[in-house]
């Protein structure tokens, strides 16, 4: 039962077996071991199951170690079958070749890392033998050489004494023959260690060392090429370029070389395509595997070879990262963080200025609707404005008359006249006054910033209502404070908010008898402010409305448009001031603009955040809106 579970396991996965040639920890077959299994796909559907042998080349040899080899294989394999197995390098592929039809008969063999070129030459194989062969580049690697030392003229090839060794000088000898024309060569085969350590230490700067390395030289024996290949570029006093890709790392500059990993990569490709069924037979493989020169960085900066002078294509290791490549991360954090704040900064500067243009924008606005306003203002003054200067122009105009009759009768004095021509005068300037002042009304003025004396410019808004209140047939009274006082900002502004407040008062009082007909202007000096009040003796304003007074299109009345007081309070912020209202119902309102009064002494006008309290002489003390002191 066992034995049928065990079986049908393995008729369910595929076993590759991996025959290298040389011992488990050749540099080389670890490279091929990584590709391989790094390539070859294993997955649930299709388990693939990896076993690795060693002949342990080249220290185990001859025709009785294979036949120990081929019945622990034999054995041991047999109930686990390959379905497929794999050669690398050339020692384990020829005898797979010899021992197969014993071994595992019809079992594909796939071969890594065998070097086609090098005698003995590889013949032919058989349909169900397939692999990409390497070849290691020598004159490549011997150009590339010259080529990052041009004045060199002499090159000393270095191989061992094993027959393996041998086979390597045979192939550097028929390699490097062409080469004899550029650079004259040498060969250092198999010469004793210390004889060797002298010669390579004692060569002069027009010499390159080339080596594929070797297992033994003279009487000295070493695990791997690899290993003499480190040997000899710590002896060299000259740069040592080599053919294989192990010996990066071991002193040695580089050079054209196969790849081992590359090449288990690709014979693991081959075993996925036949453990999913395809002919050997049917695969088109490249002839050869292609070479990469492979650097170590270290060895040619110490040689002088610029870093602009290694090809781009070629694989460099050891580089020590630049300072950038070294803190990259941090340098692409703290770079994005830099744009990151530069954009913040941009963005906050950009918002700045949206801001100021949206400020500037609504200050234009601003100002506009107070120019509406004031129109809008004079509009309702415009009956009371002609009838203003209609005055003084009949005045004049009888004056005149009465000038042109004495003439006439020749009883007319020199005193008589000059009497009549100054109250033509008078006139004259009565009427022009009263359009200066219109027209300053009505001036479309971007807001001042000047100090000017609040009493005047009451007395002077005052004037331009004097008619109409008299129109209405209403008295105002104007009280200003005892001395001048001064504030900043813009005059007409504030007269604006002054007529807004008086006509305002003049709704107010329209339908009260007689002895409720007026309106109190007042300007009240305290300590840091002034306070103008504008009271009337209306019907006074509800709780519910108070609340609402400076809201924008706020209106009780038929045809208001409820903005006066929101454009005043607008205004007397601007000033830095408050405007608030003190209504009792059936008695009446006061306005309250409390400004800061500018002080020439020490040049700088005071402010104060709330308004201060009220004049004890106030007649009003009913309910507050506009000062969230008080509402
Ligand atoms: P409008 O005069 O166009 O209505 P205002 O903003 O100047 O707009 O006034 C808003 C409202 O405030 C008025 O409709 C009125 O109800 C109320 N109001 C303003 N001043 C007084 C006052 N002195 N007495 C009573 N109510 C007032």
């Amino acid at each position: 039962m066992l034995l049928a579970c065990g079986s049908a396991t393995a008729q369910a996965s595929r076993n590759v077996l991996v025959l290298y040639s040389n011992g488990r920890l050749v540099p080389g077959n670890v490279d091929v071991e990584a590709g391989l299994r790094a390539s070859i796909v294993s997955t649930i559907d299709r388990p693939v199951h990896i076993n690795s042998e060693f002949l342990d080349r080249p220290e185990f040899v001859g025709a009785a170690y294979e036949q120990v080899m081929l019945a622990y294989l034999r054995e041991k394999y047999v109930e686990h079958p390959p379905q497929l197995v794999v050669a690398v390098g050339r020692d384990a592929l020829d005898f797979l070749l010899r021992q197969r039809s014993q071994l595992f008969p019809g079992v594909p063999v796939v071969h890594a890392a065998v070097i086609a070129a090098m005698p003995p030459r590889l013949g032919p194989l058989p349909d169900d033998v397939v692999g990409v062969p390497i070849d290691y580049d020598i004159q490549g690697t011997v150009l590339q050489a010259l080529r990052w030392h041009p004045t060199a003229t002499h090159l000393l090839v270095v191989t061992g004494s094993t027959k393996r060794d041998r086979e390597w000088e045979s192939m550097l000898r028929e390699r490097t023959a062409p080469l004899r024309d550029r650079v004259q060569i040498e060969f250092a085969a198999g010469v004793p260690t210390d004889q060797l350590e002298r010669r390579l230490g004692s060569l002069d700067r027009d010499w390159l060392v080339l080596t594929g390395g070797f297992y033994q030289s003279g009487n000295s024996l070493w695990s791997t090429p690899r290993d003499a290949a480190a040997f000899i570029a710590q002896a060299s006093a000259v740069p040592v370029y080599g053919p294989i890709s192990t010996f990066i790392g071991t002193g040695v500059v580089g050079g054209r070389v196969p790849r081992f990993q590359n090449a288990g990569d690709q014979a693991g490709e081959i075993v996925n395509r036949l453990l999913d069924g395809e002919p050997p037979a049917s695969l088109k493989l490249p002839a050869v595997m292609a070479n990469t020169l492979m650097v170590d960085w270290r060895q040619a900066n110490r040689w002088g070879i610029a870093d602009e002078d290694i090809p781009l294509d070629a694989v460099v290791q050891f580089k020590r990262p630049s300072f950038w490549e070294t803190y990259r991360t941090a340098g692409l954090l703290g770079g994005a963080a830099i744009l990151l704040e530069t954009g913040l900064i941009a963005l906050l500067l950009f918002e700045h200025h949206r801001r100021l243009n949206a400020e500037t924008a609504l200050a234009q606005r601003g100002t506009e609707l107070a120019h509406a306003s004031r129109l809008a203002v004079a509009g309702e003054l415009t009956a009371s404005i002609a009838h203003e200067i209609n005055q003084p122009l009949a005045a004049i105009l009888s004056n005149a008359e009465a000038a042109d009759l004495l003439l006439k009768s020749g009883r007319g004095s020199p005193e008589m006249l000059d009497a009549i021509l100054a109250d033509i005068r008078r006139d004259d300037i009565r009427a022009s006054e009263v359009i200066s002042r219109l027209r300053t009304l009505l001036a479309r003025e971007v807001g001042k910033r000047e100090p000017f004396e609040l009493n005047a410019a009451i007395a002077d808004g005052c004037e331009l209502l004097a008619a109409e209140v008299r129109r209405r047939d209403m008295r105002l009274a104007v009280r200003p404070c005892a001395d001048p006082v001064q504030v900043v900002g813009d005059a007409v502004q504030l007269q604006q908010v002054l007529i807004n407040l008086v006509m305002n008062a003049m709704d107010a009082i329209g339908d009260r008898p007689e002895n409720r007909r007026s309106i109190r202007v007042a300007t009240v000096e305290q300590t840091e402010h002034v306070e103008i009040r504008v009271s009337d003796r209306g019907e006074g304003v509800t709780p519910e409305n108070l609340a609402r007074l400076f809201d924008s299109f706020f209106s009780t009345k038929s045809r208001g448009m409820g903005l006066g007081l929101s454009i005043s309070r607008s205004i007397v912020e601007a000033h830095g001031g408050r405007i608030w209202a003190v209504s009792t119902l059936g008695v009446g309102t006061t306005f309250h603009i409390q400004l800061p009064k500018y002080v020439q002494a020490n040049g700088s006008p005071m402010q104060h955040t709330g308004p201060e309290a009220s004049h004890p002489g106030e007649p009003h003390a009913g309910h507050a809106a506009g000062d969230p002191a008080r509402a």
